[in-house]
């Protein structure tokens, strides 16, 4: 265990400590002078009290006198103001943190294996990097409050154990003593609240998801029509009292622990007073540095005491925040290559290829062979569920192959560089995504300001896909936002607009490989007929593969490829299987020959 936690310690602030640092020297110019205000205060009244005594009983010189109250007084004021600001600062830079982690997050999310976003494993540890990095640690700050504070109780101790070795060195051992016992009992009270924790934890979750499934919108339909208020709202109440319970019971185990604890304090007090006094009475001290000693062996206690808790609290929380550094961490699914892709046109192979989806059992791909030559345009058809898309999903590397391999102009496509892999494709999938950024944003996946008189290859293309019209008579035109997420006046595109902006942003894409899947389904055959015969061109001299379950893009391709159940059935040009006996292509182009016949 203390291994464990060692090894957590240094593994979280070895990774956040530099990670702020990079991010920003200020912050740490700010908790460093917090340091050292935190460290210094006690030492005010450890040198007045006792000098402002001394002189008391002393000379009693009035101006002397004071001088010392004014000066300790003013010191007390500025230290409080000085903490006052730094903690203001820092709260700030708290904020500003938890935007900058949330912000790698997003980054690492978007590099992580796509295959991981349906990993059971990496979305639990994505939830608990989220919650761990903020009201569980409390963030950036969270972390580092303690750290910075221990480091401030380390330099106060080692003024008031100076001051206690040269005037008083046996307190040591009766202080030292008391904040043994002391330790010993606050790691109990730790253990039973960590103990509490674990079973609050569930109960959160719980908490968690009611209170998300209450408010969100999704369950809306469900919880009215099925008058699942109620349930909700008693289950709530079940678990309020769970959580009741609980804490009352956390309460309870540590009170003798808490009464403990102040025990020692005052044993503490009464050993350390009668030995400082004796010293005093007999002549061995003053009583200015009985007054010092006391205060100093009290600030001993206190900064141990302090050292101990907040070593504890820097554990407790580096095992929430420990989340997130895994979660950075997660191990990559795929293995990446180096090798360069080269310019130009490629040829493809699927080589016996099969796959499950990973958390799967059913082979979705069974022992595929295929190949996709340069420039050629592919239509791949096959009904609902025959493995069209997942052959795309594997061709674009967002999975990898479970039995078999995939080739492009000969070499394992694991072996390439993965981004520069990425760059040979531009797909629209069915379920592709537009963002409620401007529509050029949307095209050119950049910074409006980083676009310039880029933008004219947009609007061409916009008019390449018909849409040129319908943007230019929007009021702000090519920039105007997608969806009303975050503006007044966005626009809500139809379905079939939002794919022309799709298909737009894949030519835009420049890819030597295009790849329509099919286009939705709330489009009649004819409608998308329209858009593959369009589309077709759109994208001559690049390879094309078109997925469909209608026969749509089949009569302008190279080739066409069969699925079914997983394989590939028959590959041909439409000539060679349109009149197979007993083919599948030829009785599906039977079944819907009445659509493209006539026109
Ligand atoms: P098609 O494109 O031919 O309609 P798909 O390739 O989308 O077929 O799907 C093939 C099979 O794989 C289907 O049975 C589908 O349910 C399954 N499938 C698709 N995506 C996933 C996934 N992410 N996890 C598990 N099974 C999946």
């Amino acid at each position: 265990m203390k291994k464990h936690n060692d090894n957590v310690l240094r593994k979280v602030y070895g990774y956040f400590l530099p990670e702020a640092w990079k991010t920003s020297k200020g912050y740490f110019m700010v908790r460093i002078a917090k340091m050292l205000v935190v460290a210094g205060t006690p030492f005010i009244n450890i040198y007045f009290i006792p000098a402002i005594v001394a002189e008391l009983m002393g000379e009693g010189r009035i101006r002397r006198l004071i001088f010392l109250v004014a000066t300790m007084v003013l010191l007390e004021f500025a230290s409080g103001i000085a903490n006052g600001v730094l903690n203001n600062v820092i709260e700030r830079y708290g904020q500003y943190f938890e935007n900058h982690f949330k912000m790698i997050l997003s980054k690492r999310i978007m590099e992580l294996d796509f295959q991981l976003t349906e990993d059971k494993k990496a979305l639990d540890q994505l939830e608990l990097a989220k919650n761990g990095m903020s009201w569980y640690s409390g963030g950036l700050n969270g972390l580092l409050d303690p750290f910075f504070s221990l480091l401030s109780n380390v330099l106060t101790l080692a003024g008031v154990v100076t001051l206690i070795l040269t005037n008083t060195p046996m307190i040591l051992v009766i202080a030292g003593a008391i904040v043994a016992v002391s330790t010993l009992i606050s790691s109990r009270l730790n253990k039973i609240e960590q103990e509490g924790y674990k079973q609050l934890g569930k109960i959160n979750r719980v908490f968690g998801y009611l209170g998300w499934s209450l408010v969100d919108f999704r369950y809306g339909k469900d919880i009215r029509l099925y008058d699942s208020k109620d349930m909700m709202v008693e289950k709530w109440k079940f678990f309020t009292e769970a959580f009741n319970r609980e804490n009352r019971d956390i309460a309870n185990k540590q009170l003798p622990f808490l009464l403990l604890q102040n025990g020692t304090q005052v044993i503490h007090d009464v050993a350390a007073y009668l030995y400082l006094g004796l010293l005093a009475i007999f002549g061995k001290i003053s009583i200015a540095t009985y007054i010092q000693m006391g205060n100093s062996t009290g600030t001993f206690t206190n900064s141990l005491k302090n050292i101990v808790i907040l070593l504890q609290d820097m554990i407790k929380k580096s095992n929430y925040a420990n989340e997130y550094v895994t979660f950075m961490d997660y191990p990559a699914a795929m293995p990446k290559g180096t090798k360069p892709v080269k310019e130009g046109k490629h040829v493809f192979e699927f080589h016996k290829v099969s796959f499950t989806y990973p958390g799967s059992e059913v082979e979705v791909l069974k022992d595929v062979n295929l190949v996709i030559h340069e420039g050629e345009h592919l239509s791949v058809v096959g009904l609902n569920g025959a493995g069209k898309t997942t052959m795309v999903k594997l061709l674009c590397r967002l999975y990898d192959p479970t039995k078999g391999e995939i080739l492009m102009d000969g070499t394992n496509i694991k072996e390439y560089d993965y981004e520069e892999y990425m760059k040979v494709f531009a797909p629209v999938f069915q379920d592709f995504k537009l963002f409620a950024f401007t529509i050029l944003e949307n095209l050119m996946l950049k910074e409006a300001q980083d676009i310039g008189a880029e933008d004219a290859v947009a609007r061409k293309t916009l008019e390449k896909v018909g849409m040129r019209e319908k943007v230019d008579s929007f009021k702000n035109g090519i920039h105007t936002v997608l969806f009303k997420q975050f503006e007044e006046d966005g626009i809500e595109p139809s379905g079939g607009e939002q794919q022309k902006l799709a298909i737009a942003r894949a030519l835009i894409k420049d890819a030597p490989v295009v790849i329509l899947d099919e286009p939705t389904a709330a489009l009649d055959p004819i409608a998308e007929y329209e858009i593959y015969k369009h589309f077709e061109e759109l994208v001559k001299g690049k390879t094309a593969i078109y997925i469909s379950h209608r026969l749509s893009s089949c009569q302008f391709c190279d080739k066409i490829a069969v699925f079914s159940e997983g394989n590939v059935k028959e590959y041909g040009t439409h000539a060679e299987l349109v009149h197979k006996p007993d083919g599948i292509y030829a009785e599906m182009f039977a079944a819907q020959a009445q659509y493209y016949v006539e026109g």
